[in-house]
């Protein structure tokens, strides 16, 4: 079974203020990578309908004397002006990417309009680049917003054309349900493209028999977790969790129970862990809790009491589970790179856990300790050097 992912995989639960992944959905447009990506796609979208309209204006009769060339010509201007501004500013929020899909909606009812033939000089096919876009980057709410003005703009464009309303009816059911059934296919495409890729997300930053995060995931959010220890004036806790004599349970039980045994403790550790601290398996038996602490005190007692329910898993399987925990803490510094500053971290953690290992296991150390009063046995007791109970 796989756990709830203590820390790295559940945004906005168990990590804290900032979100563990940047947004990768397409449907939140205007966050995140896509952002830029949004941008380029809606200036593309009305440098296109700008090209295409601009060749009517060097073809004799195409558009419209009178009114319809100035408007041609403005609205033309109007979307290469747009389009430059979007590729200069490389932004574009949701609420523009809705607005600027309408708008190339009704820019090719204008355009039509100004042709007076549109049949000949602005066919609906000119719509399918917004549909494209619209169906890349819209929410299925706005998306259907939009299907519904590719009618309208596919009636408005076509009124003119068509001597009666049956044979208009066929010609806008004909276009619009040509290009909407175009834009349903991209977006069911793109669903399956998000959520294969959510998976594998996932699956590349998650422990299998676990559920916890792993390696990799951990180092991902080490940037984060310096970025909040800087925000907060507060200093990183590394906690690095080694099982006891796990080879002995192994051997004599079995790999299965092992297993078992390894998923009860990470069940217990998730649900004692504070809701920003991340927990990780990082090898066999050894797993990693990286939290925000203000002093060595508090990552004590939370490294205890880690090590208390490792014991009351155990107990709960009746087996007889203990782990040796080493704690180190760091403060971070300007200029340094979360990514070597973690492994620095968690190499003071390894070397305070085998220092518990060497103390007798069962117990927690933390690195250059001179502190606090401890419980060893529900009694308290003042270690002198590395911090052991
Ligand atoms: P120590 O108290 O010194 O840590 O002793 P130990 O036996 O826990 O340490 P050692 O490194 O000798 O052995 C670790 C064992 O963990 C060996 C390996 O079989 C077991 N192990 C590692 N990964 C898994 C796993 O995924 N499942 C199971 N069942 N066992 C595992
Ligand atoms: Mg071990
Ligand atoms: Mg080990």
């Amino acid at each position: 079974m796989l756990l709830p992912m203590a820390g790295a995989h559940t945004p906005g639960t168990r990590c804290g203020g900032e979100s563990t992944h940047p947004a990768r959905d397409p449907l939140r447009a205007g966050r995140g990578p896509e952002n830029g990506l949004v941008a380029w796609a809606l200036a593309a979208l009305l440098g296109v309908l700008t090209v295409l309209g601009s060749i009517n204006l060097f073809v004799d009769g195409a558009v419209r004397d009178g009114a319809g060339r100035p408007v041609y010509a403005v609205t033309l201007a109007a979307c290469l002006l747009i389009a430059a501004a979007l590729g200069v500013r490389r932004r574009a929020s949701a609420a523009v990417t809705v607005a600027l899909v309408l708008f190339g909606d009704l820019v090719y009812v204008v355009l039509a309009w100004a042709t007076g033939d549109p049949l000949r000089y602005a066919p609906p096919l000119m719509l399918l680049f917004t549909c494209l876009v619209a169906a890349w980057f819209l929410r299925a709410r706005a998306l259907a917003v939009h299907m519904v003005a590719v009618v309208v703009a596919c009636w408005t464009a076509l009124a003119d054309s068509y001597p009666g309303t049956a044979a208009l009816v066929v010609a806008v059911a004909a276009s619009a349900g040509l290009l909407n059934a175009a834009t349903v296919g991209v977006f069911v495409l793109r669903r399956r493209v998000e959520r294969l890729l959510a998976a594998t997300q996932a699956l590349s930053s998650t422990d299998p028999l676990t559920g916890l995060a792993n390696r990799r995931s951990l180092v991902e959010q080490a940037p984060r977790i310096w970025r909040q220890a800087r925000r907060d004036g507060q200093r990183v806790a590394a906690l690095v969790l080694d099982l006891d004599h796990f080879k002995r349970l192994n051997d004599t039980y079995g790999h299965a129970v092992g297993d078992a045994v390894l998923r009860s403790v990470s069940r217990a550790l998730a649900a004692s862990v504070r809701p920003a601290d991340v927990l990780a398996r990082t090898g066999g038996e050894e797993l990693v809790v990286l939290g925000l602490v203000s002093d060595p005190d508090e990552a004590w007692r939370l490294a205890q009491r880690l090590r208390l329910a490792v014991v009351d898993s155990g107990r709960a399987q009746q087996r007889e589970v203990t782990a040796s925990i080493g704690v180190a803490l760091a403060g971070p510094v300007d200029g340094e790179d979360p990514t070597d500053a973690l492994w620095r971290l968690v190499d003071r953690a390894d070397a305070a856990m085998y220092e518990a290992k060497q103390a007798g296991r069962d117990r927690v150390v933390v690195a250059g300790g001179t502190l606090v009063p401890q419980v060893t046995g529900g009694s308290r007791r003042s270690p002198a050097g590395g911090t052991t109970a």
